[in-house]
């Protein structure tokens, strides 16, 4: 290339990159892009009978399908590996699977099946909810959650990692006392310092939680209701979490080389209503018309 054509190329990235289309790093190894489709689970029981929440039926049979179609489960740990260069290689047809909420059903329903099929898994736990199935200000019933020590055989499993869903910002407000605060935001007049220290606080809560009980770092963490600020977003980058997880719907790209590709992450919701032909085209990166 002669110089003025390699000024020329530079001129160009330099561009793209001020224009914020792609990252310095995703231009060096644009041709390094891994497709990630990432599933979202919650409850499961015998019918799935709620929007949420799918028979342990059909999530085996998701299972099943996934290794019978050539698609290997991987955990966030992989992707943050394979960004930093650490993992050269990710399995073919990569895929994550990750449940919100952290239910008990997670353990007595999925937990088998997962293992059955070698699946790995990410719960995304709420940290004050651990252990019970009352809300804690009213006492009233709510689905059974995790506890620590269910939580701890699946991690030794090596097939389950347990992530962030905030230890306390995913309140439910009618079931709550006071000021209930329901996902990532800040509450009506709080200041940005306020809720920065509010998320911190949350965060290292859960954080110094999981460290004492499974031993292991919290490096992904997944939104509330799906709710994220640029700010909220800058927060929990900040307190050092690798990857963070959306309710947008869509493929992912991750990008080797760019950490930047693990951050907002979208994901299929999954329910009874997911049959196998559904199933295959999230795994496509198909958007469902809605
Ligand atoms: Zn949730």
């Amino acid at each position: 290339m002669t110089r003025r054509k390699i000024t020329l190329v530079v001129l160009i990235a330099a561009a793209a990159v001020a224009a914020g289309a792609i990252t310095a790093a995703a231009l060096i190894n644009a041709d390094v892009s891994v497709e990630l489709p990432v599933l979202m689970y919650h409850h499961l029981d015998d019918t799935g009978d709620d929007v949420v929440t799918i028979s342990g039926e059909l999530f085996e049979e998701q299972m099943k399908y996934l290794g019978e179609n050539g698609y290997t489960t991987v955990s966030f740990d992989e992707l943050v590996d394979y960004v930093s260069g650490d993992l050269k290689e990710l399995p073919e047809k990569p895929v994550a699977i990750v449940f919100d909420d952290g239910y008990e059903s997670n353990y007595k329903i999925a937990f088998p099946i997962l293992q059955k099929y070698s699946c790995k898994a990410t719960i995304c736990v709420i940290g004050s909810c651990i252990g019970k199935d009352t809300y804690k200000d009213t006492g009233v019933p709510m689905l059974p959650y995790l506890t620590w020590d269910e939580a701890k055989e699946m991690y030794d499993s090596g097939l389950v990692k347990i992530g962030s869903h905030t230890y306390d910002m995913h309140q439910y407000a009618p079931l709550e006392s006071g000021t209930a605060r329901e996902s990532v935001q800040p509450l009506p007049g709080e200041s940005e310092a306020d809720f920065a220290e509010a998320i911190r606080a949350d965060h290292n809560k859960l954080s110094a939680l999981i460290k004492e009980k499974l031993g292991c770092e919290v490096s992904v963490f997944a939104y509330p209701n799906g709710k994220y600020s640029p700010l909220s977003e800058k927060l929990i980058r900040s307190l050092g979490v690798r990857a963070t997880l959306t309710t947008r719907v869509g493929m992912n790209h991750i990008r080797r080389g760019d950490p930047e590709s693990l951050y907002l992450l979208r994901r299929y919701s999954i329910n009874e209503t997911t049959d196998l032909e559904t199933f295959q085209s999230y795994l496509d990166g198909k958007i469902p018309k809605n």
